[in-house]
């Protein structure tokens, strides 16, 4: 056993002092965080781990032994205390009897899977948790703690040609290895059998798959499975290929600003090609590993194969397409050509695969593409329903290139059977998993910037469209509010599952950017962000607009009506121009939202600049939805003035407008407050007699960019409680 500090592979974390004080099913809680914490150690949402604990029978008051296991579609590193199923031990083991009579059992047979249904009835106190299928194999391993990971360096093995061999060589006898076998009820009788005939194994190497350890200490159980794995690593390190890892390099990569050159211009297209039935949000990587892999000679080779771990296949597909491209030789238009034929190849393959390995009663053919596209010099990029599918099916095929390396440094790395994956991917259990999932919301794979989203309108757009499971980019002149916003939807919607790792794209549903709209080349670089960020752009919703107050004397002189027009008229359009090339290149549906202004119709003196500049962006929206017709939708929000949390109400203003409108207040009063008896006064003017508040605009926002206003376009929706003087002519 190493000790703390000898670890060089994986991270040691456990802490007697935060260990101590727990009870005993909070410290498997804390084994399994501090397991999960690690990449090398498990992938997200991969392995399980359980104790076995002496508990207290609500329904006898006696004794009972306990099993607590991870519960399913959990993630070790997030999990806590309820993530974790509980069953009466005496009782899980007894269903061996049941399995015993059935007259065909085995993997993948129909009495198997009709286990799992019985596990629901040897749970311990009503614990809601669902076990998962991995269940059996913690609950008939007899030792008292069962840790099952999906390291890296162990995967590498068991993807080995020579596996069962290598297993021996690397930890001699103390651990056994089990061929591939599809996890489940007979898979834990298999490794039953093995412990009663070696009672002295600590623990197994599971062909294709993982590691299994065991012991009867909670923290001995750690600290075994961090030496296995780092055993393993350090077996691996010894054989490094180093410059000829994957055959050597075939490809010289590109510079930083060089990729991303070219992903700005292929992701919006390659977006538009895999998004025709269902839109998908990108995630690319290009950490050292990921170039390494896809700049070598072996990549197409070993692409090929696919990935091993059925974890890893399940968001990365049996395998990726890779692109036989040269960025030193070949021009972007040769990549997007080997793309389309890369695709067609792809799909046909996959719908082969389908063809010849379903069963009578399997699931539908799911979606044909590839979720993982390889292109040397780009490094790779990786497609979901959401940004946290896709980070997280980047992460596993970055792992599954670490398991490559390591695989053919040591031996020849080789694939799962292609009956075996199809049998994973197409599980009744896995199909039950994916129907039991919440259906999604309207937006949910929505890319939706919200320029002027720092404050006032926007913010309450970014945070209504977010409600709806937008992608949502909070732009904002300033930076600082942008992120502020941003953030505070982070903070309330999560990053959803996985790790940002190196190289990784994006970091959440949320982000935050500065633009000046009136600089074409600011617009440019805030579209490039979103475009990196999440692979293309949906919708725009821009709330940006500014009221410059005349001078005292009544006067509005040059600057000011021109700085009035960059912001309200050409700054939209700016966005719109530039935000064109970005939907013309994907050729998905979109909408662009302008918000004007109930000051657009109605002629009064005082504010000549901001009203006809209004005008104009009323006018905007007619000839934008002309031009940008038929993909994108242009529509107008026309508020009338609403005061709450406006960046456009200083508390000079709102007092000048008391003065003017002769409203009592005082002096002392705070800004809310003034901003409350103006709001009272406009809604006394109004048909409705109710004040209009951020909420009222964002609604309309987020509706004007939802499918329940899809036939409409061109059209300005006025939200000012009724102004007749307002009424469009
Ligand atoms: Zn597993």
């Amino acid at each position: 056993m190493n000790k703390p500090d000898e670890f060089r592979h994986v991270c040691y974390l456990w802490d007697d002092s935060v260990a101590g004080p727990l009870d005993p099913v909070e410290r498997l809680r804390y084994r399994s965080n501090i397991l999960g914490a690690d990449q090398r150690i498990s992938n997200t949402g991969g392995g399980n781990t359980s104790s076995k604990l002496i508990m207290v029978d609500p329904l006898t008051g006696k004794e009972v032994d306990v099993l607590w296991v991870k519960g399913s579609g959990g993630d070790l590193r997030t999990a806590r205390r309820e993530s974790f199923a509980s069953l009466y031990l005496d009782k899980f083991q007894t269903l061996q009897e049941i399995y015993n009579r059935a007259d065909v059992k085995g993997a993948k047979t129909e009495v198997e899977d009709a286990m799992v249904e019985m596990y629901r009835h040897t749970v311990f106190n009503l614990n809601p948790t669902v076990s998962s299928i991995d269940t059996p194999l913690h609950g008939l391993i007899p030792a008292r703690h069962v840790d099952h990971m999906h390291p890296v360096s162990v995967i590498a093995i068991a993807a080995s040609r020579d596996q069962e061999r290598l297993t021996h060589e690397v930890f001699g006898d103390e651990v056994g290895w089990v061929p591939w076998q599809r996890p489940g009820f007979d898979l834990g009788l298999v490794m039953q059998d093995q412990v009663q005939r070696n009672p002295n194994l600590k623990g197994l190497v599971m062909g294709q798959h993982g590691l299994i350890d065991w012991a009867d200490d909670d923290k001995a159980c750690y600290e075994l499975t961090l030496s296995l794995i780092e055993k393993a690593a350090r077996f691996i390190e010894s054989r490094d290929k180093a410059e000829r890892t994957f055959g050597g390099q075939k490809v010289a990569p590109l510079d930083p600003v060089g990729r991303q050159q070219i992903l700005v211009r292929l992701l919006p297209r390659l977006r538009g090609i895999l998004s025709a039935k269902n839109k998908l949000i990108a995630t690319w990587q290009d950490s050292p590993p990921v170039l390494e892999f896809v700049n070598s000679l072996d990549a197409p080779r070993l692409a090929e194969i696919g990935t091993s771990c059925p974890d890893h296949f399940l968001r990365t597909k049996i395998k990726p397409l890779y692109v036989d491209w040269d960025p030193q030789q070949d021009s972007f238009e040769t990549l997007l050509e080997k793309l389309e034929t890369g695709l067609a190849r792809y799909r046909a393959d996959y719908t082969a695969y389908y063809e010849a390995c379903k069963h009578p009663g399997s699931p539908g053919m799911r979606d044909p593409n590839p979720t993982v596209i390889l292109i040397p010099g780009i490094g790779l990029i990786a497609w979901g329903k959401n940004k946290s599918e896709s980070r997280v099916t980047a992460e596993f095929y970055s792992l599954a290139i670490d398991v490559m390396r390591a695989s053919e440094a040591i031996s020849a790395y080789q694939g799962l059977p292609r009956q075996e994956a199809f049998d994973i991917e197409y599980w009744a259990l896995e199909e039950a998993k994916l129907r039991r999932m919440p259906a999604e919301k309207e937006l949910a794979r929505e890319i939706v910037v919200v320029v002027g989203a720092g404050s006032g309108i926007g913010k309450a757009a970014a945070q209504r469209v977010a409600r709806e499971g937008a992608h949502v980019v909070c732009a904002d002149l300033s930076f600082e509010a942008a992120q502020k916003t941003a953030q505070e939807l982070l903070d309330l919607y999560g990053v959803g599952i996985g790790v940002a790792g190196s190289g990784i794209s994006g970091s959440g549903p949320a982000l935050g950017l500065g633009v000046d709209i009136t600089q074409r080349d600011s617009v440019r670089a805030m579209l490039e962000q979103v475009i990196l960020a999440y692979g293309g752009i949906d919708h725009i919703i821009i709330t940006a607009g500014i009221f410059v107050p005349p001078d005292l004397d009544g006067m509005i002189p040059d600057e000011k009506w021109n700085l009035t027009y960059a912001i309200n008229v050409a700054g939209p359009f700016i966005l719109a121009d530039e935000a064109r090339k970005v939907w013309e290149s994907q050729g998905l549906e979109g909408s662009l939202v302008l918000t004007t202004s109930v000051n657009a119709v109605v002629a009064k003196p005082g504010s000549l600049a901001y009203d006809t500049s209004k005008a104009a962006a009323n006018h905007l929206v007619r000839e934008l939805a002309v031009g940008l017709a038929p993909l994108v939708r242009v529509n107008g929000l026309s508020p009338a003035t609403v005061v709450e949390g406006s960046s456009m109400f200083p508390r000079e203003r709102v007092i000048s407008s008391l003065h003017k409108y002769a409203v009592p207040f005082e002096e002392d009063e705070d800004t809310d407050r003034l901003r409350e008896r103006l709001a009272k006064f406009y809604a006394q003017r109004t048909l409705t007699k109710s004040p209009v508040s951020l909420a009222d605009q964002a609604e309309i926002a987020y509706l004007l960019i939802s499918r329940k206003f899809s036939k409409t376009t061109g059209q300005i929706i006025t939200v000012d409680g009724g102004l007749q003087e307002a009424f469009l002519r």
